[in-house]
């Protein structure tokens, strides 16, 4: 691939513009793609509307399991024999202190997660008040993900001062019956248009590496672009937990993630593109390469799943020269995970000298030791 076709995907973004499906197609499958002037076109886009900023998502999971749907991916849904811990909602206080101790980690957003299809009304004005308390006592963004809601239950939310609704579209309309049977895709758009309708920003993402062809990709990034209210789109790598109805082998590579990725900011100029869930996972040693075309990522793990810890990830983006959107500052933060870090670790130590059994690798242990005969001598 030449030159002009990175400028050609800078500029389309840059001036607001799609790009078509077969350059979409080129960019997720094309052999001649060279990784690095692909991330260095998305990161110009990246750097034109966000700098060298990154947001800090913390996800609680409000209400964990017992979910009605069957979300084959989902370690919450019916259909699901993983091993996780189920919950009713939890307390106000609770889900209060959890905020407060995401706003003192960093995070520019505090996600609260419910499993579930839907809340029903009086669940919605239960949550308003807690919103209102949330954006009383702390200076964060909030946002919901309460499954489906109708327009009623999406101007309750916008009322209370609500920053962001999730509700993520997944997959393509096309793919969206091979991984769940009891609700459509045309029943997830619809919360988007409820959100919509009363001016609520929308967060909705995809979940890639659940058996879906790069086709599927791109026409949910192209779908998630006719709504005008998409701020924010979190891209996950799917997490094959055990126990759940979809656990495929994932044929995911490091760099097909960061093609993704890059896709996502070209079609999405402005949003919010997170690395999410699985980055850790799909994209191991390149991760920090996905900062270049996303702009945000979750600090403290996933919904069911760890993540990596706080410290590495903060220390990820300090080292690669990026920033953080919080009132916090970094080098702080580092400083005080660090010390966690390394107490759960119990690595005092940052640098561990050799053994003689690291230097003689070959060598079998205990059969020499010093002052008998040097065993490699000629
Ligand atoms: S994704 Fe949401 S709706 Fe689907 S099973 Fe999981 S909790 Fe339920």
């Amino acid at each position: 691939m030449n030159d002009s076709f990175y400028q050609m995907l800078k500029q389309q973004a840059l001036d607001g513009k799609s790009i078509s499906k077969k350059d979409c197609r080129l960019v997720l499958q094309s052999k001649t793609i060279d990784l690095l002037l692909l991330l260095n076109a998305a990161f110009h886009v990246r750097q034109k509307y966000w700098g060298k900023e990154v947001t800090i998502h913390i996800l609680n999971n409000v209400q964990n399991g017992h979910c009605s749907e069957n979300c084959h991916y989902c370690a919450q849904s019916k259909s699901s024999r993983a091993a996780i811990e189920s919950y009713p909602m939890k307390s106000d206080q609770a889900i209060l202190n959890e905020a407060k101790m995401a706003y003192n980690s960093g995070a520019f957003r505090y996600c609260m997660v419910f499993s579930g299809k839907e809340q029903g009304l009086k669940r919605i004005e239960h949550l308003k008040r807690i919103i209102e308390s949330i954006k009383r006592k702390y200076p964060i963004e909030v946002c919901v993900s309460p499954g489906f809601i109708n327009a009623q239950q999406a101007r309750i939310l916008k009322e209370a001062g609500l920053d962001r609704l999730n509700h993520n579209i997944n997959t393509s309309k096309r793919y969206y019956a091979s991984i769940c049977t009891t609700h459509t895709f045309d029943k997830r758009l619809e919360t988007l248009r409820a959100a919509q309708d009363v001016g609520l920003e929308m967060c909705s993402g995809v979940i890639v590496g659940m058996g879906e062809t790069p086709r599927d990709v791109i026409d949910a990034a192209l779908t998630l672009r006719t709504f005008k209210n998409v701020k924010s789109i979190p891209i996950n790598f799917f997490l094959p937990i055990q126990g759940t109805k979809l656990s495929p082998k994932s044929n995911l590579s490091p760099e097909y993630c960061l093609r993704v990725l890059c896709l996502y900011r070209f079609l999405h100029p402005r949003a919010e593109i997170r690395m999410a869930a699985g980055r850790e996972y799909h994209l191991r040693d390149l991760q920090v390469l996905g900062l270049y075309p996303a702009n945000s990522l979750f600090l403290d793990g996933y919904l069911n799943v760890k993540g990596t810890s706080r410290f590495q990830t903060l220390q990820m983006i300090k080292d690669a020269g990026f920033s953080i959107k919080s009132e916090q500052n970094l080098d702080t933060l580092i400083q005080k995970e660090r010390q966690c870090y390394t107490k759960n670790n119990h690595d005092n130590t940052p640098l561990t000298l050799k053994q003689l059994s690291d230097l003689h690798p070959g060598h079998k242990k205990n059969s020499w030791h010093f002052g008998s005969k040097d065993p490699f001598a000629l």
